[in-house]
């Protein structure tokens, strides 16, 4: 299934191709500030259809990839690697269009721990 997603101004919008069956809410200390849903997919499937205005955060070891709108400030993905140090995007499944948020099942993962 396709998605599309987008910040709050819509200068940063992407598709993503995927089965959205689950999300994880993380406690980390970026995280628990943003309140994002995240939902780990492969680079490949995922599709940047603008970036107007998109600004990059990074902290801590740099990993991570935070990408937001300059413009009205939502973060809509981010960029990673996974374990074996595949390209993955974390999409913020709060910034997804037309899907049921309360019906996806949420796992919460303990960053904080990390
Ligand atoms: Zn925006």
């Amino acid at each position: 299934m396709k998605y599309t997603g987008s910040c709050h101004c819509g200068k940063l919008a992407y598709e993503v191709e995927g089965d959205l069956k689950g999300a994880m809410a993380c406690n980390c200390s970026i995280c628990s500030r943003k309140g994002s849903l995240l939902w780990f997919v492969p680079r490949s499937q995922f599709q940047l259809r603008s970036s107007a205005d998109v600004g990059t955060y990074t902290f801590n070891k740099h990993v991570i990839k935070h990408h937001f709108c300059r413009t009205c400030g939502i973060h809509p993905y981010a960029e990673a690697m996974d374990a074996k140090g595949n390209p993955m995007t974390a999409i913020n499944i709060r910034c997804l269009e037309g899907i049921d948020l309360d019906a996806v099942p949420v796992k919460h993962f303990d960053g904080r721990a990390l």
